[in-house]
This record gives structure tokens, C-alpha cells and sequence, in this order.
């Protein structure tokens, strides 16, 4: 389907002339309105067809109205970030998680990044010496890293050196497993 001379595959005689259209979508309960929607529309039968590259692009934009209503990033603005912080899509994917492919549905609003997400993509975006913890995730270095007793080195359930404590278990490489409620509850006690 090109953009010129398309006739109308519904009474196959008009000509489809490019038009834009509004529509109401629903949201976490209330109703979002997305303009500037693309479709096609024939000036004889009215039949209004929408093709391939437009639903692509509505979609986008359908995306993005409802981060915007969300308060996440838009697909644009996470581009925007990626490339200030000079990465490709799949680095910024490799560094950030959520897929091989995360960053290529995320701008283009394929889907929609998760709050986490969003607040850790806005994290780095204003401290992007952060791209260094990144590039070197905790769970990689457990093993070469000697935790303190007491010290919480990450995965669940949370793993602390030290001596078992009433109803823990201690293992045979001296961690004591805890879950990360407890542990967050017996340090704040
Ligand atoms: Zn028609």
C-alpha cells in the first residue's frame, strides 16, 4: 500500500485519501483520548481503512498517551536518554535488563517499561556514572566479593554471613538464609 493514487479496496473505486482521527481508549479505569490517529478515507463509500504502518505508528502513539497518563517516559524521551548516555539499543538492553530487544519495543511502544524500569532509566539518565554499577552487576561478582558479616550481598532469598540466628538456617558455606522481610525487619529492630 503506498502513500498515492490507493483505491479504496472496499467499493474499489474511490480514491483513500490520508486522514487523521481522534479515539477513546479505556485506562486504569478512565477514558484516555489519543489524537492525531493515522488512517486512510474513501471520499465515496466512507470506508475508513487504517493499514500496516499506520496501526504501527497509532500504536505508538496509543503507548505513549498512556505512559504520559502514567507519568512513565515516552518512547521518544527514552530515546533521547539512551542516546545522551551514548549507548545502542542493545547495550542499553544488556546494562538495563528486560530483554534482549527491551529498548527497540520501548521507543518504538511496542511495550510499555515498567515503573521500576522507568525510575532507574531517569536514575541514570541524571547520573550516568551509574552506567558503571550497571555494567558490573552484583550477582556476577558474589563470588569474588568476601561479604562482611551481617552485609546484604543480594539474591533471594537474602544470604548473611554470620551465625544463625533462632529459626534460620545456616548452610554449610556460612551464609544464613533469611528472607528478605525478615531481614529488612531485623535490621530495622
Ligand atoms: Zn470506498
Amino acid at each position: 500500500m503506498t502513500e498515492t493514487s490507493s483505491i479504496c479496496p472496499v467499493c474499489e473505486s474511490g480514491a483513500l485519501q490520508p486522514h487523521r482521527y481522534s479515539d477513546t481508549f479505556q485506562h486504569q479505569g478512565k477514558s484516555l483520548v489519543v489524537d492525531d490517529l493515522e488512517g486512510y478515507l474513501c471520499a465515496e463509500c466512507g470506508a475508513d481503512p487504517v493499514f500496516e504502518d499506520q496501526i504501527r505508528r497509532n500504536h505508538a502513539r496509543i503507548s505513549d498517551a498512556r505512559r504520559e497518563a502514567d507519568g512513565l517516559l515516552t518512547g521518544e524521551q527514552i530515546r533521547r536518554l539512551r542516546e545522551h548516555l551514548g549507548l545502542r539499543q542493545r547495550d542499553a538492553s544488556a546494562l538495563f535488563g528486560g530483554g534482549a530487544n527491551a529498548f527497540s519495543k520501548y521507543e518504538r511502544g511496542e511495550v510499555i517499561q515498567s515503573v521500576a524500569m522507568d525510575r532507574l532509566l531517569r536514575l541514570v539518565g541524571r547520573y550516568p556514572a551509574l552506567l558503571q554499577e550497571l555494567a558490573s552487576p552484583p550477582a556476577e561478582s558474589l563470588g569474588s566479593v568476601a561479604p562482611k558479616p551481617g552485609e546484604y550481598v543480594g539474591g533471594d532469598p537474602v544470604r548473611l554471613q554470620g551465625p544463625a540466628r533462632h529459626g534460620q538456617a545456616q548452610r554449610a558455606d556460612g551464609f544464613v538464609v533469611v528472607s528478605l522481610a525478615k531481614w529488612t525487619k531485623d535490621r530495622a529492630a
